[in-house]
């Protein structure tokens, strides 16, 4: 039996009128698992009206008590954890051991701006007077933000999002992705219901119909938006004549680099999973590989011997490594590209085909012969491959790096620390991952750079995204300034005829 689920809005079930159902797929299975309303504009505007209602109130709750309805969130999940991987894991296909991660991961963002939001980020600083003048630098919510978010991480992203836009005192209209709206709903009916009414809304529907609505909705001031550089160069273009406040992260063509002091099995290892947590769907998946020439059949063999171990399967079978793709024309993509880099001279050494079974999959990839012109080397890939290339020198690899118009992040292998110095300090890139890559780390900022968008979530970066700033110059003693005009005495005999 399909699910069916409706919109939520102003903590009330909102089907579809004019929209009509959007499916959505297990793509394990290809089986349509429920639908959710197509959202349309006007769906939109009831979620907006709801939330700047309560924007008012939402505003004016203590700071501490915003911090204990979060935390109640994270309990609320904990109780409904084995059902939410469940349903994460069918609707959005990677191994359960990842759903189970990204669940607890976005509790973790919860926890953690709950506890952020306490302290506020405003500022008294030394006044022109000090005797009887105050100057308050306030960090003020905007009021509602619109948070449009991908299918790949659907409730991480969105965790990164909503727990600092509601711990900064701002509410949120959600826009989920197509591919993974069961599970955002199911999350926010059953874990945020205790919140007042119109403080979080989840909007369903396309990018173009929902998404594009809550970016040209006058109230929303903000849009904190995850996503291809495509979707985000648009969202830019609508959202620019507005003014609008616009938190971007987007795409990414991340660097795994093979230092020349590297050991290079344990480098294999960490490619492996750099490049294939989540099938390769991550932004910061390692989609390029650079090794020292001389050490590229050594490597690439180890790579290619992990890899062809691993198993493909449905993210709820026990023994799964990789899921499905979530949609085939993802897949699609993927084998174009790979198919691309064959015809240019590149070699597979394992995968390189969809296997004969129901199901987006796609066999990971490990091809060498690479080279940089190649779209496998220039555009996002989003899937399991790992192409290999080979360079001579430090500075030359560097220069490489940075020749990708996206900059989200870059890993190097070494312990050579004048290596891994002049690594860190010549990338181009939101965040250096030294060895251990892909790890998050709450109290830091996570982003990219160039094309990638430059905003920044997690940390106190990403509570400061949903917080306006104000200064307010207070002077207690109201009486008339000796300064104020006019500048004259008033005696009309000075003044020139
Ligand atoms: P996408 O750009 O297709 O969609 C993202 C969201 O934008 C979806 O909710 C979609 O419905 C919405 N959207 C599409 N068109 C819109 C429009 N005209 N107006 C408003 N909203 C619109 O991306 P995706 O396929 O869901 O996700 C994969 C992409 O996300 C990859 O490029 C990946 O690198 C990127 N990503 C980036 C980060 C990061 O932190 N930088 C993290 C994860 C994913």
């Amino acid at each position: 039996m399909t699910m069916e689920r409706a919109m939520w809005i102003d903590n009330a079930h909102v089907g579809p009128a004019e929209g009509g159902w959007i499916d959505s797929e297990d793509p394990a299975t290809e089986e349509v698992l429920g639908r959710v309303p197509a959202g349309t504009a006007a769906d939109v505007d009831r979620a907006v009206a709801a939330a700047q209602t309560a924007a008012e109130e939402w505003r004016y709750t203590a700071a501490n008590d915003r911090a204990e309805l979060l935390h109640e969130v994270v309990a609320r999940s904990m109780g409904h954890l084995d059902e939410l991987v469940e349903l994460l894991t069918r609707e959005q296909g990677k191994a359960r051991p990842e759903q189970e991660e990204e669940v607890e991961w976005a509790l973790t963002s919860l926890r953690y701006y709950a506890e952020l939001g306490r302290n506020g980020l405003g500022r008294v600083i030394p006044s022109g007077e000090p005797r009887t003048q105050l100057n308050l630098v306030l960090k003020e919510p905007y009021g509602v933000v619109g948070a449009i978010i991908p299918w790949n991480y659907p409730l991480l992203l969105l965790s990164w999002k909503l727990a600092p836009a509601l711990a900064a005192g701002n509410t949120v209209v959600i826009k989920p992705s197509e591919l993974t709206s069961l599970v955002t709903l199911e999350w926010v009916e059953r874990c945020f219901g205790h919140l007042p009414a119109g403080v979080v809304n989840v909007v369903t529907g396309t990018g173009p119909d929902a998404g594009e609505a809550l970016v040209r909705h006058p109230a929303v001031r903000v849009i904190a938006m995850t996503g291809s550089v495509a979707t985000g160069q648009h969202i830019a273009s609508v959202a620019a004549p507005m003014m609008k406040h616009l938190h971007l992260e987007l795409g990414g063509k991340d660097a795994f680099v093979v230092a020349h002091d590297a050991d290079l099995e344990a480098a294999a290892d960490a490619v492996t999973y750099a490049a294939l947590i989540n099938a390769g769907q991550v932004c910061t998946s390692a989609e390029r590989v650079y090794v020292p020439a001389a050490a590229r059949d050594e490597f690439a063999e180890a790579v290619a011997s992990n890899v062809a171990a691993l198993r493909l399967g449905p993210g709820l079978e026990a023994g799964t490594d990789l899921g499905p793709l979530a949609a085939d024309r993802f897949r699609t993509k993927v084998d174009g590209h790979v198919a691309d880099a064959v015809r240019d001279g590149a070699r597979i050494l394992t995968g390189g085909r969809a296997p004969e079974r129901a199901g987006y999959f796609y066999e990971p990839t490990v091809l060498v012969d690479v080279q940089d012109r190649m779209r496998i080397m220039t555009e996002e890939t989003f899937g399991p491959t790992i192409p290999i290339t080979t360079y001579d020198h430090l500075d030359e690899v560097i220069s490489r790096v940075n020749a990708s118009e996206m900059g989200l992040g870059a890993t190097l292998r070494s312990s050579d620390p004048a290596v891994i110095k002049r690594f860190y300090e010549a990338v181009k890139v939101g965040t250096v991952w030294i060895n251990d890559p892909l790890t998050d780390n709450y109290a830091g900022p996570f982003g990219g750079m160039k094309m990638t968008g430059g905003g920044r979530e997690l940390g106190p970066e990403g509570l400061e995204t949903f917080l306006e700033t104000k200064h307010v110059h207070w002077d207690l003693d109201p009486t008339p300034k000796e300064w104020w005009l006019p500048y004259h005495d008033g005696d009309d005999a000075d003044v020139p005829a």
